[in-house]
């Protein structure tokens, strides 16, 4: 799950973080009280969205009077935001962040991330801050630094201390390199998180070193101990589809294909989606609806399936083993009995009660297609959506 930026700034000074003043506003009224509010005499407004790369698509303004923040706000409120992280669509800025202008000296990267590699977390630090990390790891690696830290000490002096040297601070400002480390470490663990990104990290004109941008990603996996984080979910930023589909515990990520998919294992989605590509169409979605699905569970993904305008077709494979073909053919009849069946829907059933399955959906008088196996699955749905 991920959270805005004045979020993630909220996060981070709860663990006594180095951030800049700020004030969340929704309305252009409250982005004029908030700049009131701060002082000035530079304000940043700054546009809450869950990507990156704001400042470049006009998304972060520095100004200098209450009018210049309520014009800036007026503008980005509403409108639609085309970032590099955002695809062609953008999104809609439907919140702002008003902040206290920080006078930037040098401009950092740094963040934290789960590393499988090493079963660790791993801090990224470079000197070349505020622009795309990726394009520097790509034309420079030689200028980013990574190292992990050993989970049975924590972060240590000498992890604040390899920060400080590679970003080229000494004195004051190392020792506060040392401490953001060590806090940014704490929070990292104590919240579960996947991701923690601060680009850039600044050291201001009167040496300070401070957070001026954040992003934080929680693993969805530990959010039931963290009910103060779910609170922030912004539901608005996350696909409806995949909304809808988290609310039953279903494996779904929408893709921009034709053919919809409906699996249970991950495994066998992933084969499924394979094999559609191998024959020539693109998957429309990615689900997994799981080893017990009910027949509840499976009509739930079968509506979020056929809400998906860009659906021209669906295939659903299904493996009985703790699921029996059965109660799948039963979700399925009563799902299509609700929603109607817009589109060419093949189905190739394997395991567990799969001669009742089958009885079921033959007899149900419904427009389905049966396959045998799964190449036969795919050509089949395949030739239905390109209606030849
Ligand atoms: P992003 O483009 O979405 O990553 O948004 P950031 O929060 O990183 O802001 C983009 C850039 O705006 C930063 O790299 C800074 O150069 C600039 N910026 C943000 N806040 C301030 C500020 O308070 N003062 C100044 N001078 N520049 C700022
Ligand atoms: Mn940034």
């Amino acid at each position: 799950m991920n959270i805005h930026e004045y979020q993630a700034k909220a996060v981070l000074r709860e663990f006594g973080v180095a951030v800049p003043r700020g004030l969340p506003a929704f309305n252009v009224e409250e982005a004029e009280t908030a700049a009131r509010s701060l002082g000035g005499p530079v304000w940043v407004v700054k546009a809450q969205i869950h990507a990156g790369g704001r400042g470049k698509a006009g998304g972060v303004k520095v100004v200098k009077s209450i009018d210049d923040v309520k014009k800036e706000s007026q503008r980005l409120l509403g409108s639609t935001l085309v970032t590099h992280q955002t695809g062609p669509k953008g999104k809609q800025v439907n919140r702002l962040y008003v902040e206290e202008g920080s006078a930037i000296d040098k401009e950092f990267y740094l963040s934290a991330l789960v590393d499988r590699g090493t079963s660790r977390v791993s801090f990224v630090v470079s000197t070349e801050g505020g622009m795309d990390i990726e394009k520097v790891a790509h034309d420079t690696p030689d200028r980013i630094v990574t190292f992990s830290v050993d989970p049975a000490t924590g972060a240590m002096p000498h992890h604040g201390r390899r920060v400080a040297q590679t970003l080229g601070l000494s004195g004051e400002l190392a020792k506060q390199a040392e401490t953001l480390v060590a806090k940014l470490y704490r929070a990292f663990v104590d919240k579960d998180m996947s991701l923690l990104e601060v680009n850039p990290l600044v050291v201001t004109k009167t040496g300070e070193l401070i957070c001026l941008d954040a992003k934080i990603g929680f693993d969805d996996n530990a959010l039931y101990r963290h009910p103060d984080i779910v609170a922030l979910r912004d539901l608005t930023e996350e696909d409806d589809k995949e909304v809808e589909a988290s609310k039953f515990d279903l494996s779904y990520v929408a893709l921009d294909g034709s053919i919809g998919c409906m699996v249970n294992g991950a495994g066998l989605a992933m084969a499924t989606m394979d094999i559609i590509k191998l024959y020539g169409e693109e998957p429309a979605n990615f689900l997994d609806v799981g080893g017990g699905a009910s027949k509840e569970k499976v009509t739930a993904a079968f509506k979020i399936i056929t809400s998906d305008p860009n659906v021209k077709g669906i295939l659903i494979n299904i493996f009985g083993g703790i699921m029996k073909c059965d109660i799948i053919a039963e979700g399925v009849i009563a799902a299509v009995k609700e929603v109607g069946l817009p589109v060419p829907l093949v189905v190739r059933l394997e395991g567990t009660n799969v001669e009742l399955g089958k009885k079921i959906i033959s007899e149900s008088g419904l427009n389905v297609t049966s396959a045998d196996d799964l190449d036969d699955a795919a050509q089949k749905i395949v030739k239905a959506v390109r209606g030849d």
